[in-house]
């Protein structure tokens, strides 16, 4: 089975539409973005082009590629201070003279829609998440939506960054998975990803996973984003030679990557509704 995560993202922008013109509500999104990286870029206008679709307004802050961390600090200052502002998302990777630490940590935790702030990620840890990282969040809607058990499954995650395999892993365990997280330093990688009901890739490595990497019948799940010898777009999957061995598959485009996008929006509505709740309580 083929996990159409373009289908299920569609399905769920509608809904959330729907949502937003029955609450009357006017959830505005702020993007930060720095410097002129053509992807960064290009991800951004994807958001916006989202937010004008489901009826989320959208602000796009731009900073020269030179501009310091101060800079930065002060931008996203100025956006939790503004009361029209419900979400903020600040476009990573920053270029590496910024302290991106201390920019997280600057996002006022009610407007974190990209749920990186250590309170939402210390909220997930505890088991009672208000905003989940978009894309492990996403994933986890895919399960919903086509009904993938994930209670007792052996899930094994294969990276450790706190945008995707660290929350990816407590969303996992507090579905009742029993979880086991992979990274460079893991021994016997092959074992442990054979063991896998559910396995996520998340490296970011064209052909990484091969289909002597996945137990028969498995969900394979396939974060990476990766340009293959020809140029083209692809994942950390193998896809031809996993999906006949597989139980569900996401190709790669057209699978977790639109989820990402249609949880960021769902997360931005979440953050205009629980304003009044937070209203100067973290
Ligand atoms: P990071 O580079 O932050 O993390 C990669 C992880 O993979 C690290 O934990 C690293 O281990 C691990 N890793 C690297 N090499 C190996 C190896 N040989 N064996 C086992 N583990 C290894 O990347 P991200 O998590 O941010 O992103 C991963 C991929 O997902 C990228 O391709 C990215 O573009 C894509 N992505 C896609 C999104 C989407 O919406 N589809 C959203 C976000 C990311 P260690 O910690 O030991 O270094």
């Amino acid at each position: 089975m083929i996990l159409d995560g373009k289908a299920v993202s569609e399905k769920r922008l509608e809904l959330l539409k729907e949502k937003i013109e029955e609450s009357g509500l006017y959830p505005r999104l702020a993007t930060v973005i720095v410097g002129e990286d053509p992807g960064s870029k290009l991800y951004v206008r994807m958001k916006h082009r989202a937010c004008e679709r489901v009826g989320i307004g959208s602000v796009g802050i731009e900073l020269p590629e030179d501009a310091s961390t101060e800079r930065v600090l002060e931008a996203v200052t100025r956006l939790n201070n503004d009361p029209d502002i419900n979400g903020i998302l600040v476009q990573l990777p920053l270029p590496s003279r910024i302290d991106t630490t201390r920019i997280i940590d600057a996002v006022a935790p009610e407007k974190d829609v990209d749920g990186f702030h250590p309170y939402n990620l210390g909220r997930l840890l505890a088991g009672t998440p208000v905003f989940a990282p978009c894309t492990p969040q996403g994933i986890m809607t895919i399960f919903g939506e086509y009904g993938i058990p994930t209670e007792g499954r052996r899930a094994v995650v294969v990276g450790r960054s706190i945008d995707v395999g660290r929350p990816m892993a407590v969303l996992l365990l507090n579905a009742d998975a029993t979880v086991t997280v992979c990274h460079s330093k893991t021994r016997n990688l092959e074992a442990e990803m054979r063991n896998a009901d559910i396995l996520v890739s998340a490296v970011g490595r064209a052909k990484f996973v091969g289909p002597e990497m996945v137990k028969e019948g498995a969900t394979v799940i396939d974060v990476g984003i990766n340009y293959d010898e020809q140029g083209k777009l692809c994942g950390d999957v193998d896809f031809e030679a996993v999906r006949g061995h597989a139980g569900a598959i996401t190709p790669v485009p057209g699978g977790v990557g639109p989820m990402t996008i249609a949880t960021l929006m769902e997360n931005t509505f979440r953050a205009a509704n629980l304003r009044t709740c937070f209203n100067n309580t973290v």
